[in-house]
């Protein structure tokens, strides 16, 4: 007998509403000629949707409000931090803690402590932040994921991983000596959301050994790769989110966090580590940079709703109804025949711009262009994943990424299903006028993380 299709729905019913603005076309027009083409630059107040980031838009519970009214806002030894301190142990089985204002912060600390001029860094797919903080540390990014990655078509399940080959002749080319660590994410954001597989992992992991390199995790989104491998992978249908997180992070030496992702909160992050000496020297340079050791940068109470926050993440019910909704999404643009990097992933949709928009050269930014048209269409923002955010190298020249995306990020428990048929049909109506669409020039370009900031303009 078949089984019938079972549908998931969210765990949470809704409490509070916050009411959006409609805004008509001219408006949107004009909003998007003053901010430059940049959605980042838009104001939120001129959005409907708002998918330009997955980062710190999620939606609190009842618990974690309640837990904002138990922060203990001492200076020194807040209770709030023990607390995070005992949940990052239990759940994520990392040593010790050192909370910082967001992932960025620990970044930044991780990268002055372990990297030294002339380093190389291999990691599975760059991130802006975390390659730019390796790189002011005076260290050279060098990208080791496998070549499925870099094809949106490939619908291989684990186009997070590592290829071991690449990482195998960087050592060779380099010498164990010069690589401080392997720089290794869960569900690669720049790749798309993909996952990375507890087999490479655990490959990965005796490769560096027999080395004497480390693996640092960036586990901002380590609950939802944890969910595809609960879905993908042999031997793992029948083990829980918080089993899979566990076993993950035991084949890693420590981590970066950004809180505003998996983790359910609006601000936070840290630093986890399980070598002592390492520990030691974090937990004194957050000083310098974040603040005391027990607070790094953030209120008590921002500690406590992360706390609760980080236990919510790793509920196989929650995580399955945030991924469900990013499938359902990319499900239906497939139905408009829009192309999106397949398979789907985590935590957003990311459109082909490069075959949405054959006939704009990449230098003339197909993915940036598409993200303003999405906008002028509907009021929603999304954002660019490809030459802009790529930038350039430190000799000048402009990265050319072989991805040249449009990123649809889902904020966590705050849109719902039809919300998400109104972001489909718009990306269709986007389609059918395609041929119509001209590309930009950018007229004005910021030193670091351009994409934040950089203006454009349309070409006649
Ligand atoms: C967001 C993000 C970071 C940086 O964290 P912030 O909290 O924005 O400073 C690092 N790595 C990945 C994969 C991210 O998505």
């Amino acid at each position: 007998m078949k089984t019938l299709k079972q549908s998931w729905a969210e765990p949470y019913k809704i409490k509070m509403v916050e009411l959006l603005k409609m805004t008509t076309q001219s408006h949107r027009r004009k909003a998007m000629s003053e901010a430059g083409f940049n959605t980042f630059l838009l104001k939120s107040e001129d959005v409907y949707i708002d998918l330009l980031t997955d980062s710190g838009t999620s939606a609190m519970s009842d618990h974690q409000w309640a837990g904002m009214m138990m922060g203990d806002e001492a200076y020194a030894g807040s209770r709030n931090f023990y607390h995070l301190e005992e949940v990052v142990k239990n759940i994520y089985g990392y040593k010790y803690l050192v909370p910082t204002h967001q992932g960025r912060g620990a970044e930044n600390i991780l990268s002055k402590i372990l990297i030294k001029k002339g380093d190389i860094i291999p990691g599975n797919m760059y991130f802006t932040t975390t390659r730019l903080h390796q790189e002011l540390a005076g260290g050279k990014f060098e990208d080791i994921i496998i070549d499925e990655a870099h094809d949106p078509e490939n619908e291989f399940p684990f186009k997070g991983n590592v290829d071991l080959e690449k990482l195998e002749k960087l050592i060779k080319k380099y010498g164990a000596k010069r690589i401080p660590y392997v720089s290794m994410a869960t569900s690669v954001n720049m790749a798309g959301g993909q996952p990375i597989s507890l087999k490479n992992l655990k490959d990965l992991r005796a490769l560096t050994k027999k080395h004497g390199i480390r693996v640092i995790h960036d586990m901002t989104r380590v609950a939802e790769n944890a969910h595809f491998i609960q879905q993908r992978e042999k031997g793992y249908e029948h083990k829980s989110i918080r089993e899979i997180v566990k076993e993950i992070n035991s084949y890693t030496d420590g981590a970066t966090m950004s809180a505003k992702k998996d983790a359910l909160v609006n601000i936070g992050g840290f630093l986890a580590l399980n070598d002592w000496d390492v520990f030691e020297e974090a937990r004194n340079m957050v000083v310098v940079y974040e603040g005391l050791h027990t607070y790094g940068g953030l209120a008590g109470r921002d500690m406590e709703a992360m706390a609760i926050g980080i236990l919510e993440s790793v509920n196989d019910n929650h995580i399955h109804a945030r991924v469900g909704q990013v499938i359902y999404l990319g499900e239906k643009m497939i139905e408009y025949g829009v192309p999106i990097v397949k398979p789907i992933g985590g935590h957003g949709i990311f459109l082909d711009a490069k075959k949405f928009l054959p006939h704009i050269p990449q230098d003339q930014f197909p993915a940036q262009t598409l993200a303003a048209e999405v906008y002028l269409d509907s009021g929603v923002r999304t954002m660019e994943r490809g030459v802009v955010s790529a930038g350039r190298k430190a000799n000048g020249e402009n990265y050319y990424p072989k991805l040249e995306l449009v990123r649809f990020t889902i904020p966590r428990r705050v849109y719902t299903q039809a919300h998400m048929d109104v972001i489909a049909e718009s990306v269709a109506n986007v389609y059918g006028r395609r041929n119509k669409i001209k590309g930009m020039k950018m007229v004005y370009e910021p030193k670091y993380l351009r994409f934040f900031q950089a203006r454009f303009e349309k070409l006649k």
